[in-house]
């Protein structure tokens, strides 16, 4: 955006995104097994903006996982002010009974991961629903986080046998441990025989007509683990083009026979607030971290911490200037960001800078920028500001 002088924004590419899309459907073509693709926007989309995101993919998938009810909520406004048909949506987190009741009319799906669950068994009864909630079966098959364990489950399952009036089971998930390293198969097989385990006992409590929805493949184990793909994926971070890790790229070598294409999706640039000289002695930036060891142009950047640009990658980090490298001098401010543009430009008018993304030769990675700030890229990306301007490009 052109009129933003002073601010940041990212910049989506539609076409990255469905060509992840279609990497993900020819997954799916290879065993000749129809399977729903489903993307998990969760996260505000993985910080690449909800309100982006959703318009580009609703048409291409066939689930959408979120966290929160209210994001999912969003998608059903949006299919009634399109005219669009509804899609399966799926509430991965923490609901509340009267939560409950909404999604129950808005025809959205709900994970069931916990005994607390028979308190809404009332309160969705009181409401007198024209049909039943769905609900997916969480079993904890070695995470550790939500779900029934397998020694839990029959005990703190059967709630829902009593209560198939208003709670109808129609899926069953798990989540893997090792979601950014599916190379740990060990333990991955294991979940996955605690998964069958789980399943085998579900079915037998609930005895439905349909078979259960199963869905436990996030990124890693949509990539590289066949076996475990079942009816649904799950994916979050590679639908933004990005790798779960390093492994995973390797792994899906030796499992595909070839590394499959992921485009980032992603674009982070600025215009600077100013670009002007400092002399050689001169400090930069909180603390006096940086000296200049000669004259040097630096450009001050309107973006910072508060944006979502890590702090602990002070001094480490560079970002793109026509084309060209420039380091982040001293530290990372709230608002602002010192880069060294001596050799990137050519005099003091304003400059573009690109703190993720590419810029001619050059790129950086949320990758790289996790590395420097010792995270992840899963957090470099949802960090990002959900005040930051966002365009589809
Ligand atoms: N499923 C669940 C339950 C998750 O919590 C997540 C992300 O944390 C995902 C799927 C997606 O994982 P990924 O981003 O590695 O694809």
């Amino acid at each position: 955006p052109g009129d933003a002088v002073h601010a940041s924004w990212l910049e989506l590419s539609a076409s990255a995104l469905r060509h992840n899309v279609a990497v993900f459907r020819a997954l799916e073509g290879r065993e000749g097994t129809a399977r729903a693709v489903g993307v998990v926007l969760k996260g505000n989309a993985y910080g690449h903006g909800l309100a982006q995101v959703l318009p580009l993919v609703h048409g291409q998938v066939d689930v959408l996982y979120f966290i929160a009810p209210q994001d999912a909520l969003k998608v059903r406004e949006h299919e009634r002010a399109h005219g669009l048909p509804p899609k399966q949506v799926l509430v991965l987190g923490a609901v509340a009974p009267q939560e409950a009741v909404v999604l129950a009319r808005e025809g959205v799906d709900v994970v069931v991961a916990d005994r607390s669950w028979a308190d809404a068994v009332p309160v969705l009864r009181a409401a007198k629903l024209e049909r039943p909630l769905r609900v997916h079966v969480h079993i904890d098959t070695g995470l550790g986080r939500e779900g029934f364990t397998l020694d839990g489950l029959p005990r703190e399952s059967h709630f829902l046998v009593e209560a198939r009036d208003v709670l109808e089971v129609v899926g069953a998930l798990s989540h893997f441990a090792n979601t950014e390293d599916v190379t740990e198969q060990g333990y991955a097989l294991a979940q996955l025989d605690a998964f069958e385990t789980g399943l085998a006992f579900l079915e037998s409590q609930l005895k439905s007509a349909k078979p259960l929805q199963r869905h436990i493949a996030a990124s890693a184990a949509t990539l590289v683990l066949p076996k475990a793909r079942y009816e649904a994926l799950r994916v979050g971070i590679s639908l933004y083009g990005l790798w779960p890790s390093p492994e995973t790229r390797l792994s899906a070598r030796l499992v595909l026979g070839e590394v499959p294409v992921l485009k980032p999706v992603l674009t982070w640039k600025c215009r600077s607030q100013v670009v002007k000289w400092l002399p050689a002695g001169s400090y930069v930036g909180y603390g006096c971290t940086y000296r200049c060891p000669e004259p040097t142009r630096i450009a001050v950047l309107p973006v910072g911490y508060y944006d979502g640009y890590p702090r602990l990658a002070s001094g480490k980090a560079h970002v793109l200037v026509n084309g060209r490298r420039c380091p982040v001098l001293g530290r990372v401010m709230m608002n602002h960001l010192i880069v060294d543009v001596t050799r990137a430009a050519h005099d003091e008018r304003p400059v573009t800078a690109t703190l993720l993304g590419r810029d001619g030769e050059e790129s950086v990675s949320a990758e790289s920028l996790a590395g420097w700030a010792q995270t992840i890229h899963y957090e470099v990306v949802t960090r990002l500001g959900a005040h930051l301007k966002r365009v589809v490009v």
